[in-house]
Protein backbone atom coordinates (compact mmCIF):
# COMPACT_ATOMS: atom_id res chain seq x y z
CA UNK A 1 0.00 0.00 0.00
CA UNK A 2 2.16 2.88 -1.27
CA UNK A 3 -0.19 5.63 -0.49
CA UNK A 4 -0.49 5.04 3.09
CA UNK A 5 -0.59 8.22 4.71
CA UNK A 6 2.58 10.04 5.98
CA UNK A 7 2.45 11.16 9.59
CA UNK A 8 4.94 13.93 11.22
CA UNK A 9 6.44 14.81 14.44
CA UNK A 10 4.66 17.84 16.25
CA UNK A 11 7.10 20.27 17.54
CA UNK A 12 6.78 24.17 18.42
CA UNK A 13 3.12 23.69 17.06
CA UNK A 14 4.42 22.00 13.52
CA UNK A 15 3.81 19.10 12.06
CA UNK A 16 7.66 18.20 10.99
CA UNK A 17 9.32 15.64 9.17
CA UNK A 18 12.31 14.25 11.10
CA UNK A 19 15.98 15.52 10.28
CA UNK A 20 16.42 11.81 9.48
CA UNK A 21 13.73 11.82 6.26
CA UNK A 22 13.68 7.97 7.38
CA UNK A 23 10.36 6.29 8.78
CA UNK A 24 8.89 3.34 10.08
CA UNK A 25 5.74 1.42 9.20
CA UNK A 26 2.71 0.75 11.32
CA UNK A 27 1.09 -2.39 10.90
CA UNK A 28 -1.90 -4.29 11.79
CA UNK A 29 -1.33 -7.17 13.85
CA UNK A 30 -4.14 -9.01 13.28
CA UNK A 31 -3.04 -8.69 9.50
CA UNK A 32 0.04 -7.63 8.50
CA UNK A 33 -1.04 -6.70 5.01
CA UNK A 34 -2.51 -3.65 6.64
CA UNK A 35 -0.51 -0.84 6.27
CA UNK A 36 -1.87 2.21 8.79
CA UNK A 37 0.69 4.74 8.10
CA UNK A 38 4.20 5.69 7.83
CA UNK A 39 5.67 7.10 10.67
CA UNK A 40 9.24 9.54 11.69
CA UNK A 41 11.89 7.55 12.43
CA UNK A 42 13.86 10.75 14.58
CA UNK A 43 16.77 10.84 16.33
CA UNK A 44 18.68 12.91 18.69
CA UNK A 45 18.55 16.35 16.50
CA UNK A 46 14.86 15.67 16.98
CA UNK A 47 14.73 15.43 20.61
CA UNK A 48 16.96 18.22 20.57
CA UNK A 49 14.27 20.42 18.89
CA UNK A 50 11.07 19.23 20.43
CA UNK A 51 12.84 19.91 24.04
CA UNK A 52 14.29 23.64 22.85
CA UNK A 53 10.35 23.95 21.72
CA UNK A 54 8.85 22.77 25.32
CA UNK A 55 11.47 24.82 27.51
CA UNK A 56 10.68 27.79 25.06
CA UNK A 57 7.12 27.34 25.80
CA UNK A 58 7.19 26.26 29.85
CA UNK A 59 8.20 29.97 30.38
CA UNK A 60 4.79 31.08 29.79
CA UNK A 61 2.99 28.29 30.08
CA UNK A 62 3.53 27.93 33.75
CA UNK A 63 2.01 31.40 34.56
CA UNK A 64 -1.12 30.27 33.04
CA UNK A 65 -3.46 30.11 35.86
CA UNK A 66 -4.04 26.48 36.50
CA UNK A 67 -7.71 26.58 36.14
CA UNK A 68 -7.29 27.82 32.63
CA UNK A 69 -4.87 24.77 32.21
CA UNK A 70 -7.21 22.81 33.43
CA UNK A 71 -10.27 23.98 30.90
CA UNK A 72 -7.54 23.23 28.23
CA UNK A 73 -7.46 19.86 29.50
CA UNK A 74 -11.49 19.76 29.60
CA UNK A 75 -11.83 20.27 25.91
CA UNK A 76 -9.57 17.85 25.03
CA UNK A 77 -11.74 15.23 26.67
CA UNK A 78 -14.45 16.20 24.88
CA UNK A 79 -12.61 16.11 21.73
CA UNK A 80 -11.68 12.45 23.05
CA UNK A 81 -15.41 11.92 23.36
CA UNK A 82 -16.49 12.98 20.10
CA UNK A 83 -13.85 11.14 18.25
CA UNK A 84 -13.84 7.85 20.37
CA UNK A 85 -15.56 5.27 17.75
CA UNK A 86 -13.14 6.29 15.13
CA UNK A 87 -10.18 6.10 17.04
CA UNK A 88 -10.93 3.10 19.02
CA UNK A 89 -11.46 1.57 16.06
CA UNK A 90 -7.96 2.54 14.74
CA UNK A 91 -6.65 1.46 17.91
CA UNK A 92 -7.96 -1.70 17.38
CA UNK A 93 -6.24 -1.28 13.92
CA UNK A 94 -3.22 -0.81 15.32
CA UNK A 95 -2.31 -3.20 18.19
CA UNK A 96 -5.16 -5.90 17.63
CA UNK A 97 -6.84 -5.78 21.74
CA UNK A 98 -10.68 -5.98 20.94
CA UNK A 99 -12.66 -2.72 20.24
CA UNK A 100 -14.88 -2.81 23.37
CA UNK A 101 -11.17 -2.56 25.26
CA UNK A 102 -9.99 0.49 23.07
CA UNK A 103 -13.07 2.31 23.49
CA UNK A 104 -12.29 1.74 27.35
CA UNK A 105 -8.92 2.60 27.03
CA UNK A 106 -10.13 6.66 25.14
CA UNK A 107 -12.52 6.47 28.16
CA UNK A 108 -9.82 6.30 30.61
CA UNK A 109 -8.24 9.08 28.85
CA UNK A 110 -11.43 11.21 28.33
CA UNK A 111 -11.96 10.24 32.61
CA UNK A 112 -8.17 11.58 33.24
CA UNK A 113 -8.68 14.37 30.94
CA UNK A 114 -12.16 15.37 32.97
CA UNK A 115 -10.12 14.55 36.20
CA UNK A 116 -7.37 16.38 35.64
CA UNK A 117 -9.19 19.37 34.57
CA UNK A 118 -10.66 19.31 37.94
CA UNK A 119 -7.07 19.63 39.33
CA UNK A 120 -6.59 23.18 38.03
CA UNK A 121 -9.24 23.93 40.60
CA UNK A 122 -7.55 22.16 43.43
CA UNK A 123 -3.51 21.15 43.79
CA UNK A 124 -4.45 21.96 47.35
CA UNK A 125 -1.64 22.36 49.41
CA UNK A 126 -1.45 23.31 52.83
CA UNK A 127 -1.31 25.98 55.30
CA UNK A 128 -0.47 25.57 59.03
CA UNK A 129 0.06 27.31 62.09
CA UNK A 130 3.62 29.10 62.71
CA UNK A 131 5.09 28.70 65.83
CA UNK A 132 6.18 32.55 65.75
CA UNK A 133 3.22 34.99 66.24
CA UNK A 134 2.85 37.12 63.00
CA UNK A 135 3.90 34.93 60.47
CA UNK A 136 2.06 32.80 57.86
CA UNK A 137 2.70 29.29 56.20
CA UNK A 138 2.04 27.12 53.20
CA UNK A 139 3.02 24.85 50.97
CA UNK A 140 2.32 25.33 47.11
CA UNK A 141 3.00 22.90 44.31
CA UNK A 142 5.10 24.34 41.70
CA UNK A 143 5.60 22.56 38.13
CA UNK A 144 9.02 21.84 36.86
CA UNK A 145 9.64 22.31 33.57
CA UNK A 146 10.47 19.90 30.39
CA UNK A 147 8.85 16.81 31.43
CA UNK A 148 9.63 13.16 28.93
CA UNK A 149 6.85 10.81 28.50
CA UNK A 150 8.01 7.57 27.40
CA UNK A 151 5.16 5.32 26.99
CA UNK A 152 4.05 1.22 25.63
CA UNK A 153 1.53 0.20 23.30
CA UNK A 154 -0.58 -1.57 25.42
CA UNK A 155 -2.24 0.90 26.31
CA UNK A 156 -1.73 3.55 23.36
CA UNK A 157 -4.12 6.55 25.00
CA UNK A 158 -4.84 5.69 28.14
CA UNK A 159 -1.33 5.77 29.30
CA UNK A 160 0.05 8.84 27.54
CA UNK A 161 -2.58 10.60 28.91
CA UNK A 162 -2.15 9.65 32.61
CA UNK A 163 1.05 11.45 32.27
CA UNK A 164 0.38 14.41 30.25
CA UNK A 165 -2.84 15.47 31.64
CA UNK A 166 -1.38 15.55 35.00
CA UNK A 167 2.40 16.79 33.86
CA UNK A 168 -0.11 19.82 31.81
CA UNK A 169 -2.49 20.78 34.28
CA UNK A 170 0.81 21.63 36.59
CA UNK A 171 2.23 23.60 34.54
CA UNK A 172 5.07 21.94 32.75
CA UNK A 173 5.48 21.36 29.31
CA UNK A 174 5.79 17.63 27.47
CA UNK A 175 7.45 16.12 25.22
CA UNK A 176 5.83 12.70 24.28
CA UNK A 177 7.75 9.70 22.71
CA UNK A 178 5.32 6.59 22.21
CA UNK A 179 5.81 2.98 21.44
CA UNK A 180 6.53 2.37 17.95
CA UNK A 181 3.55 -0.10 17.68
CA UNK A 182 1.29 2.61 18.37
CA UNK A 183 2.12 5.93 17.37
CA UNK A 184 -1.18 6.34 15.45
CA UNK A 185 -2.65 6.68 18.97
CA UNK A 186 -0.61 9.11 20.45
CA UNK A 187 -0.64 10.90 16.79
CA UNK A 188 -4.94 11.20 17.63
CA UNK A 189 -4.04 12.17 21.13
CA UNK A 190 -1.76 15.35 20.18
CA UNK A 191 -4.12 16.16 17.33
CA UNK A 192 -6.77 16.19 20.22
CA UNK A 193 -4.50 19.09 22.81
CA UNK A 194 -3.56 20.66 19.51
CA UNK A 195 -7.76 20.94 18.32
CA UNK A 196 -8.23 21.60 22.28
CA UNK A 197 -5.99 24.95 22.33
CA UNK A 198 -2.97 23.24 23.92
CA UNK A 199 -0.37 26.48 22.79
CA UNK A 200 2.46 25.76 20.96
CA UNK A 201 5.25 24.06 22.14
CA UNK A 202 3.43 22.92 25.03
CA UNK A 203 2.88 19.37 23.74
CA UNK A 204 5.44 18.14 21.59
CA UNK A 205 5.48 14.75 19.54
CA UNK A 206 8.60 12.88 18.78
CA UNK A 207 8.42 9.07 17.26
CA UNK A 208 10.43 6.60 16.80
CA UNK A 209 12.87 4.17 19.00
CA UNK A 210 14.01 4.32 22.20
CA UNK A 211 17.59 4.23 21.27
CA UNK A 212 17.19 6.82 18.67
CA UNK A 213 14.48 9.12 20.80
CA UNK A 214 13.71 7.69 24.39
CA UNK A 215 17.80 7.68 25.36
CA UNK A 216 18.43 10.73 24.09
CA UNK A 217 15.34 12.28 25.79
CA UNK A 218 16.61 10.95 29.52
CA UNK A 219 19.90 12.32 28.45
CA UNK A 220 19.34 16.19 28.52
CA UNK A 221 19.88 18.42 30.67
CA UNK A 222 16.63 20.35 30.35
CA UNK A 223 14.26 17.41 30.68
CA UNK A 224 13.73 17.42 34.22
CA UNK A 225 10.99 14.99 34.91
CA UNK A 226 10.87 11.65 33.50
CA UNK A 227 7.30 9.61 33.39
CA UNK A 228 8.10 5.65 31.97
CA UNK A 229 6.25 3.12 31.18
CA UNK A 230 7.20 -0.06 29.99
CA UNK A 231 8.93 -3.26 30.66
CA UNK A 232 11.42 -3.55 34.36
CA UNK A 233 13.95 -4.19 32.07
CA UNK A 234 13.84 -0.89 29.81
CA UNK A 235 13.30 1.13 33.28
CA UNK A 236 16.56 0.12 34.71
CA UNK A 237 18.27 1.54 31.69
CA UNK A 238 16.02 4.52 31.49
CA UNK A 239 16.46 4.96 35.70
CA UNK A 240 20.30 4.53 35.06
CA UNK A 241 20.12 7.26 32.16
CA UNK A 242 18.59 9.90 34.70
CA UNK A 243 20.93 9.21 37.37
CA UNK A 244 23.37 11.29 36.66
CA UNK A 245 21.66 14.14 36.30
CA UNK A 246 19.38 13.73 39.09
CA UNK A 247 16.33 13.87 37.20
CA UNK A 248 12.70 12.61 39.18
CA UNK A 249 11.65 9.78 37.36
CA UNK A 250 8.57 7.41 37.86
CA UNK A 251 8.41 4.37 36.34
CA UNK A 252 5.98 1.86 35.61
CA UNK A 253 7.05 -1.51 34.71
CA UNK A 254 6.26 -5.10 35.07
CA UNK A 255 4.24 -7.11 36.94
CA UNK A 256 3.02 -10.92 37.95
CA UNK A 257 -0.17 -10.95 39.18
CA UNK A 258 -1.90 -13.11 41.02
CA UNK A 259 -5.96 -13.81 41.52
CA UNK A 260 -6.29 -15.41 44.92
CA UNK A 261 -9.24 -17.97 45.32
CA UNK A 262 -10.56 -19.16 48.46
CA UNK A 263 -12.70 -22.67 49.35
CA UNK A 264 -15.35 -20.35 50.53
CA UNK A 265 -15.24 -18.59 47.15
CA UNK A 266 -18.07 -17.65 44.19
CA UNK A 267 -16.06 -19.70 41.78
CA UNK A 268 -18.38 -19.17 38.76
CA UNK A 269 -17.11 -15.07 39.98
CA UNK A 270 -14.02 -16.35 40.31
CA UNK A 271 -13.81 -17.84 36.66
CA UNK A 272 -14.91 -14.67 35.30
CA UNK A 273 -12.63 -12.82 37.15
CA UNK A 274 -9.61 -15.27 35.73
CA UNK A 275 -10.85 -15.17 32.32
CA UNK A 276 -10.92 -11.27 32.16
CA UNK A 277 -7.69 -10.79 34.00
CA UNK A 278 -5.92 -13.61 32.12
CA UNK A 279 -7.10 -13.51 28.42
CA UNK A 280 -8.03 -9.43 28.05
CA UNK A 281 -6.39 -7.27 25.68
CA UNK A 282 -4.80 -11.33 25.21
CA UNK A 283 -2.71 -11.03 28.60
CA UNK A 284 -0.66 -7.94 27.30
CA UNK A 285 -1.78 -5.62 30.56
CA UNK A 286 0.58 -4.81 33.38
CA UNK A 287 -2.27 -5.85 35.75
CA UNK A 288 -2.95 -9.03 33.89
CA UNK A 289 -3.60 -11.96 35.60
CA UNK A 290 -0.85 -13.95 34.93
CA UNK A 291 -1.31 -16.55 38.08
CA UNK A 292 -4.13 -17.74 39.62
CA UNK A 293 -3.55 -19.40 43.26
CA UNK A 294 -6.74 -21.55 44.12
CA UNK A 295 -7.64 -23.17 47.54
CA UNK A 296 -6.75 -27.36 46.85
CA UNK A 297 -10.61 -27.55 48.26
CA UNK A 298 -12.20 -26.04 45.04
CA UNK A 299 -9.47 -26.51 42.61
CA UNK A 300 -11.32 -29.28 40.27
CA UNK A 301 -14.33 -27.14 39.74
CA UNK A 302 -12.25 -24.28 39.30
CA UNK A 303 -9.96 -25.44 36.79
CA UNK A 304 -12.87 -27.62 34.58
CA UNK A 305 -14.92 -24.23 34.54
CA UNK A 306 -11.84 -22.13 33.63
CA UNK A 307 -10.51 -24.35 31.05
CA UNK A 308 -14.04 -24.46 29.56
CA UNK A 309 -14.38 -21.35 29.13
CA UNK A 310 -10.73 -20.56 27.67
CA UNK A 311 -11.52 -22.97 25.20
CA UNK A 312 -14.49 -20.93 23.83
CA UNK A 313 -13.09 -17.72 23.88
CA UNK A 314 -13.67 -16.36 20.29
CA UNK A 315 -10.23 -15.61 18.54
CA UNK A 316 -9.85 -12.92 15.88
CA UNK A 317 -9.89 -9.37 14.22
CA UNK A 318 -10.68 -7.42 17.28
CA UNK A 319 -13.05 -5.20 14.94
CA UNK A 320 -15.14 -7.91 14.51
CA UNK A 321 -17.71 -7.31 17.35
CA UNK A 322 -18.52 -11.47 18.31
CA UNK A 323 -14.23 -11.27 19.21
CA UNK A 324 -13.18 -11.82 22.41
CA UNK A 325 -9.23 -11.63 21.95
CA UNK A 326 -7.21 -10.36 19.39
CA UNK A 327 -3.65 -11.20 18.47
CA UNK A 328 -0.41 -10.64 19.68
CA UNK A 329 1.29 -6.70 18.96
CA UNK A 330 3.85 -8.35 17.27
CA UNK A 331 6.05 -11.15 16.28
CA UNK A 332 8.59 -10.81 19.06
CA UNK A 333 5.68 -10.61 21.02
CA UNK A 334 3.97 -13.74 19.70
CA UNK A 335 7.57 -15.91 20.00
CA UNK A 336 8.26 -14.71 23.83
CA UNK A 337 4.61 -16.67 24.95
CA UNK A 338 5.60 -19.46 22.42
CA UNK A 339 8.74 -19.51 24.18
CA UNK A 340 7.31 -19.53 27.78
CA UNK A 341 4.98 -22.13 26.52
CA UNK A 342 7.46 -24.61 25.50
CA UNK A 343 9.58 -23.58 29.34
CA UNK A 344 5.92 -24.54 30.94
CA UNK A 345 5.15 -27.75 29.03
CA UNK A 346 8.65 -29.28 31.05
CA UNK A 347 7.57 -27.28 34.67
CA UNK A 348 4.12 -27.73 34.66
CA UNK A 349 0.77 -29.60 33.41
CA UNK A 350 -0.70 -27.75 30.02
CA UNK A 351 -4.43 -28.49 30.36
CA UNK A 352 -5.13 -26.54 27.50
CA UNK A 353 -4.22 -24.05 24.56
CA UNK A 354 -0.50 -23.89 24.17
CA UNK A 355 -0.03 -23.09 20.10
CA UNK A 356 -0.18 -20.09 17.56
CA UNK A 357 -2.61 -20.14 15.45
CA UNK A 358 -1.49 -19.86 11.82
CA UNK A 359 -4.06 -20.87 9.52
CA UNK A 360 -7.43 -19.57 7.86
CA UNK A 361 -8.11 -16.02 9.19
CA UNK A 362 -5.41 -16.13 11.54
CA UNK A 363 -2.41 -16.60 8.35
CA UNK A 364 -1.32 -13.34 8.35
CA UNK A 365 -1.56 -11.90 12.23
CA UNK A 366 0.10 -13.26 15.57
CA UNK A 367 -2.28 -14.81 16.95
CA UNK A 368 -1.90 -17.78 19.91
CA UNK A 369 -4.69 -19.52 22.19
CA UNK A 370 -5.65 -19.06 25.31
CA UNK A 371 -3.53 -20.90 27.66
CA UNK A 372 -3.44 -22.40 31.06
CA UNK A 373 -0.97 -24.00 33.35
CA UNK A 374 -2.29 -26.33 36.37
CA UNK A 375 0.27 -27.59 39.26
CA UNK A 376 2.44 -24.63 38.74
CA UNK A 377 4.68 -24.28 41.14
CA UNK A 378 5.43 -21.28 42.65
CA UNK A 379 8.93 -20.92 41.71
CA UNK A 380 8.53 -22.20 38.47
CA UNK A 381 9.93 -19.94 35.41
CA UNK A 382 6.38 -19.39 33.78
CA UNK A 383 5.24 -18.54 37.53
CA UNK A 384 7.60 -15.73 38.08
CA UNK A 385 8.78 -14.24 34.99
CA UNK A 386 6.18 -11.47 32.77
CA UNK A 387 5.41 -13.27 30.03
CA UNK A 388 2.58 -10.41 28.53
CA UNK A 389 0.47 -13.12 26.48
CA UNK A 390 -2.21 -15.39 27.02
CA UNK A 391 -0.73 -17.50 29.45
CA UNK A 392 -2.06 -18.35 32.89
CA UNK A 393 -0.30 -20.41 35.80
CA UNK A 394 -2.57 -21.79 38.12
CA UNK A 395 -0.76 -22.31 41.71
CA UNK A 396 -2.60 -24.87 44.26
CA UNK A 397 -2.59 -23.75 47.82
CA UNK A 398 -4.17 -24.97 51.05
CA UNK A 399 -4.88 -21.57 52.82
CA UNK A 400 -5.31 -18.05 53.22
CA UNK A 401 -1.63 -17.38 54.78
CA UNK A 402 0.12 -19.47 51.98
CA UNK A 403 -1.81 -17.89 49.43
CA UNK A 404 -0.75 -14.32 50.53
CA UNK A 405 2.51 -15.71 50.82
CA UNK A 406 2.99 -17.03 47.25
CA UNK A 407 1.28 -13.73 46.49
CA UNK A 408 4.37 -11.39 47.54
CA UNK A 409 6.65 -14.03 46.26
CA UNK A 410 7.79 -12.09 43.01
CA UNK A 411 10.01 -9.46 41.98
CA UNK A 412 7.03 -7.54 41.37
CA UNK A 413 4.06 -5.82 43.12
CA UNK A 414 1.75 -4.15 41.07
CA UNK A 415 -2.13 -5.97 41.56
CA UNK A 416 -3.67 -8.64 43.27
CA UNK A 417 -7.15 -10.09 44.40
CA UNK A 418 -8.67 -12.29 46.14
CA UNK A 419 -12.18 -14.24 46.34
CA UNK A 420 -13.43 -15.12 48.84
CA UNK A 421 -16.61 -14.44 51.28
CA UNK A 422 -15.51 -13.88 54.24
CA UNK A 423 -14.89 -10.51 55.36
CA UNK A 424 -12.24 -11.30 57.82
CA UNK A 425 -10.19 -13.23 55.04
CA UNK A 426 -11.09 -10.58 52.62
CA UNK A 427 -9.52 -7.76 55.09
CA UNK A 428 -6.33 -10.02 56.06
CA UNK A 429 -5.29 -10.17 52.69
CA UNK A 430 -6.00 -6.76 51.96
CA UNK A 431 -3.38 -5.75 54.45
CA UNK A 432 -0.81 -8.27 53.98
CA UNK A 433 -0.85 -8.41 50.09
CA UNK A 434 2.15 -6.67 49.01
CA UNK A 435 0.98 -5.01 45.29
CA UNK A 436 0.18 -1.32 45.08
CA UNK A 437 -3.03 -2.05 43.41
CA UNK A 438 -5.37 -4.84 45.66
CA UNK A 439 -8.78 -6.31 44.59
CA UNK A 440 -11.71 -7.66 46.39
CA UNK A 441 -14.61 -10.47 44.89
CA UNK A 442 -12.42 -8.92 41.21
CA UNK A 443 -9.88 -9.48 38.98
CA UNK A 444 -6.47 -7.71 39.25
CA UNK A 445 -7.68 -5.19 36.21
CA UNK A 446 -9.98 -2.61 36.73
CA UNK A 447 -7.97 0.21 38.21
CA UNK A 448 -9.97 4.08 37.87
CA UNK A 449 -8.38 7.49 37.11
CA UNK A 450 -8.68 8.83 40.82
CA UNK A 451 -7.05 6.15 42.99
CA UNK A 452 -3.20 6.01 42.88
CA UNK A 453 -1.69 3.55 40.19
CA UNK A 454 1.30 1.76 40.35
CA UNK A 455 3.03 -0.79 42.37
CA UNK A 456 6.23 -2.00 44.49
CA UNK A 457 9.49 -4.25 44.32
CA UNK A 458 10.52 -3.80 40.17
CA UNK A 459 7.17 -2.86 39.33
CA UNK A 460 8.21 0.74 40.26
CA UNK A 461 10.46 3.20 42.32
CA UNK A 462 7.86 4.50 44.89
CA UNK A 463 5.94 6.93 42.35
CA UNK A 464 2.54 6.46 41.45
CA UNK A 465 0.03 7.51 38.72
CA UNK A 466 -3.33 8.81 38.71
CA UNK A 467 -5.16 10.48 41.21
CA UNK A 468 -3.57 13.19 43.26
CA UNK A 469 -0.46 11.28 43.70
CA UNK A 470 0.37 12.03 39.87
CA UNK A 471 0.68 15.49 40.81
CA UNK A 472 3.39 14.56 43.00
CA UNK A 473 5.56 13.21 40.08
CA UNK A 474 5.01 16.54 38.17
CA UNK A 475 5.56 18.83 40.84
CA UNK A 476 7.78 20.09 43.30
CA UNK A 477 6.47 20.67 46.82
CA UNK A 478 7.65 24.87 47.78
CA UNK A 479 6.97 25.61 51.51
CA UNK A 480 6.60 29.60 51.66
CA UNK A 481 7.13 31.57 55.22
CA UNK A 482 5.46 35.00 55.38
CA UNK A 483 6.61 37.17 58.25
CA UNK A 484 4.26 40.01 59.03
CA UNK A 485 5.73 40.83 62.47
CA UNK A 486 7.94 43.60 61.34
CA UNK A 487 11.12 42.10 63.25
CA UNK A 488 13.65 39.33 62.92
CA UNK A 489 12.36 36.26 64.39
CA UNK A 490 13.97 33.00 64.58
CA UNK A 491 12.51 29.58 64.97
CA UNK A 492 13.25 27.18 67.25
CA UNK A 493 15.84 30.13 69.28
CA UNK A 494 12.97 32.91 69.95
CA UNK A 495 11.43 32.28 73.54
CA UNK A 496 7.74 32.46 73.12
CA UNK A 497 5.36 33.50 75.78
CA UNK A 498 2.16 35.31 76.49
P1 LIG B 1 9.33 -1.55 26.62
O1 LIG B 1 10.04 -1.41 27.92
O2 LIG B 1 9.93 -2.39 25.58
O3 LIG B 1 9.14 -0.09 25.96
C1 LIG B 1 8.50 0.97 26.64
C2 LIG B 1 8.91 2.28 25.98
O4 LIG B 1 10.29 2.51 26.23
C3 LIG B 1 8.73 2.30 24.47
O5 LIG B 1 8.27 3.56 24.07
C4 LIG B 1 10.16 2.06 23.98
O6 LIG B 1 10.39 2.56 22.68
C5 LIG B 1 10.95 2.83 25.02
N1 LIG B 1 12.36 2.44 25.13
C6 LIG B 1 12.93 1.27 24.79
N2 LIG B 1 14.25 1.32 25.06
C7 LIG B 1 14.52 2.52 25.59
C8 LIG B 1 15.69 3.15 26.09
N3 LIG B 1 16.88 2.54 26.09
N4 LIG B 1 15.59 4.41 26.58
C9 LIG B 1 14.40 5.04 26.61
N5 LIG B 1 13.26 4.50 26.14
C10 LIG B 1 13.31 3.24 25.65
O7 LIG B 1 7.84 -2.01 26.99
P2 LIG B 1 6.64 -2.38 26.02
O8 LIG B 1 6.96 -3.68 25.36
O9 LIG B 1 6.29 -1.22 25.17
O10 LIG B 1 5.44 -2.59 27.07
C11 LIG B 1 5.27 -3.76 27.82
C12 LIG B 1 5.82 -3.61 29.22
O11 LIG B 1 5.24 -2.47 29.83
C13 LIG B 1 5.46 -4.76 30.12
O12 LIG B 1 6.57 -5.13 30.89
C14 LIG B 1 4.35 -4.21 31.02
O13 LIG B 1 4.22 -4.82 32.26
C15 LIG B 1 4.78 -2.80 31.14
N6 LIG B 1 3.65 -1.96 31.51
C16 LIG B 1 3.62 -1.46 32.79
C17 LIG B 1 2.54 -0.69 33.19
C18 LIG B 1 2.48 -0.12 34.59
O14 LIG B 1 1.76 0.85 34.79
N7 LIG B 1 3.19 -0.66 35.57
C19 LIG B 1 1.50 -0.41 32.31
C20 LIG B 1 1.57 -0.95 31.01
C21 LIG B 1 2.66 -1.71 30.63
Amino acid sequence: MPDAKVYRNFIGGEWVESVTRKTFENRNPADTRELLGHFQASNEEDVKRAVEAAAEAYKRWRLVPAPKRGEILYRVGQILVKSKEDWARQMTQEMGKILKETRGDIQEAIDMSYYMAGEGRRQFGVTTPSELPNKFMMSVRMPMGVSALITPWNFPMAIPSWKMMPALVCGNTVVFKPASYTPLSAYNLVKACEEAGVPKGVVNLVTGSGRGVGLPLMKSDAVKVVSFTGSTEVGRAVSEACAPTFKRSNMEMGGKNAQMVMDDARIDLAVEGALWGGFGTTGQRCTATSRVIVHKKVMKEFLDKFMARAKALKIGNGLNPSVEMGPLVCEDQLNTVMKYVEIGKKEAKLLCGGSPLKSGDFAHGYFHEPTIFAEVDPHATIAQEEIFGPVVSVIPCDSLEQAIQMNNDTIYGLSSSIYTQDVNRAFQAMRDAYTGIFYVNSSTIGAEVHLPFGGTNHTGNGHRESGTAALDVFSEWKAIYVDFSGKLQKAQIDDVTW
